[in-house]
């Protein structure tokens, strides 16, 4: 058996195989690729909470770190029910290889509460953050891994995350995570960076490739912290929002979604279903309608080797993690289709996490304007560095952010020998 078979899950493949590619194509020294393959560690966790109808029930959490080598660790934490052992380190190895791209210190590391979070009260969620923190408390604190927000968890979720660690500790630990609201030592633009990111990245390619943005028409999956904001952004930059998607299902309007009026009926209704000022669409439809850009911003494997050939746009922008197959990637290479990775287009949100860290150690904290433009520099730097490579080396841009990314992690590993 696979020492990986434990770890098997769609995205562990994915991360395996594309870090195997990647490897190769840099002759990788093979110790080094076997060391790179494995999580540092990984901790599983029993959640134990009392529901609001008196009833336990029992929910699995994960903490996973990919490598330390660089420095601390740094990761989201999402809330789903199909978070699992292999995902989140998937997902773990990802950070990895988006933190060197940027030149963060930041080794990978990500965590997971299997469950879902619609189904848990304020309450319940409260309780089941506060019991997993104590519960990873080991494995977290500013200098050891910093969690931050992902898929299913916000700024409340970081709140109660660095009261319970500070509780624990007797003093307030603002930089035991990122992410958090401002008034307990949280960024400016931390929340927008992210989606902010995704759209400062999405102008690069376009002007690279050619294409005004203007009367664009984009697909957005996912009407979370980055779809929402990445959609706001767009549209005010004279994209036609025309397909948006979230959980429940889909909408589509061929003359443009307002998105001011689909945040006000979001706030309300909790999703975009029946939202009067577009037709719906089921959520399998939603990315094989025609457009010129898609933005895939909800969760991973989204497009897969049996619907990749139904994609119509030209440009993907991966705003998720991991939302595209290996197989899907062929496909759309084959197709001429421009695919910015995830690693290049959503480490906004990483890179600001770092300056809020940053600013917090430093007990100093900058003006918005100062974080967007110190956020752009650096992701228009590193998308300058992959779209040369990419063309220097005849590859695709994931190849070429992968490649940057992971001879970084391989280089510091090299110079650092290996223990004892
Ligand atoms: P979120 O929980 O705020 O929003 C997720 C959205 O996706 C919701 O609208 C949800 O309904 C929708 N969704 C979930 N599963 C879906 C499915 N199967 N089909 C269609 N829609 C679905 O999460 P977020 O923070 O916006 O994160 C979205 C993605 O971006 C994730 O892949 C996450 O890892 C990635 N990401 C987030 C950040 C960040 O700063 N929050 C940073 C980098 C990457």
């Amino acid at each position: 058996m696979s020492a990986h078979a434990e770890l098997d899950s769609d995205l562990h493949r994915t991360a395996l195989d594309q870090l195997d590619r990647v490897a190769k194509r840099l002759d990788l020294d093979p110790d080094l690729h076997e060391r790179l393959r494995y999580p540092r560690r990984a901790l599983v966790v029993s959640i134990p909470i009392r529901r609001d109808d008196g009833r336990t029930d029992v929910f699995l959490g994960y903490r996973v770190h990919h490598n330390t080598v660089l420095g601390p660790t740094k990761g989201g934490v999402r809330y789903a029910p199909d978070v699992s052992l292999g995902e989140v380190t998937a997902l773990a190895m990802l950070m990895s290889w988006k933190s060197a791209l940027m030149g963060l210190p930041y080794g990978g590391a990500k965590g997971g509460v299997r469950c879902d979070p619609h189904d848990l009260s304020p309450r319940e969620r409260e309780h089941v953050t506060r019991r997993y923190t104590a519960e990873i408390m080991p494995l977290i604190g500013p200098d050891l891994d910093i969690p931050a927000p992902d898929l299913g968890t916000d700024e409340q979720v970081m709140a109660w995350m660095m009261d319970t660690y500070s509780m624990m500790k007797g003093r307030a630990v603002p930089g035991v995570v990122t992410g958090k609201p401002l008034l307990v030592g949280g960024s400016f633009g931390r929340r927008e960076a992210t989606g902010r990111g995704v759209v400062h990245i999405l102008h690069h390619a376009a002007q690279r490739l050619g294409r005004k943005l203007p009367g664009r028409r984009v697909i957005v999956q996912g009407f979370g912290n980055v779809g929402s904001v990445t959609a706001r952004l767009l549209a005010q930059d004279g994209c036609l929002v025309v397909g948006l998607g979230d959980i429940n299902g889909a909408l589509w309007n061929a003359h443009g979604l307002d998105i001011r009026a689909l945040d006000r009926h979001v706030a309300e209704a909790g999703t975009v279903v029946g939202f009067r000022g577009a037709d719906p669409l089921l959520s399998a439809e939603l990315l094989a309608q025609p457009c010129d850009i898609l933005i895939p911003a909800a969760t991973g494997s989204q497009i897969r080797g049996d619907n990749a050939d139904a994609v119509k746009a030209r440009l993907v922008v991966e705003a998720a993690n991991g939302p595209t197959t290996p197989e899907a990637d062929v496909i759309l290479a084959e197709r001429g289709v421009t695919v910015v990775p995830d690693i290049l287009a959503n480490s906004g949100g990483v890179v600001v996490s770092y300056f809020e860290w940053v600013q917090g150690l430093q007990q100093y904290f900058w003006r918005e304007t100062e974080i967007t433009s110190r956020m752009q520099e650096i992701m228009t730097r590193a998308f300058n560095r992959v779209w040369a490579a990419a063309l220097e080396e005849e590859t695709d841009l994931r190849t070429a952010a992968l490649m940057e990314g992971i001879r970084r992690v391989a280089e510091a590993y090299r110079v650092r020998g290996l223990y004892p």
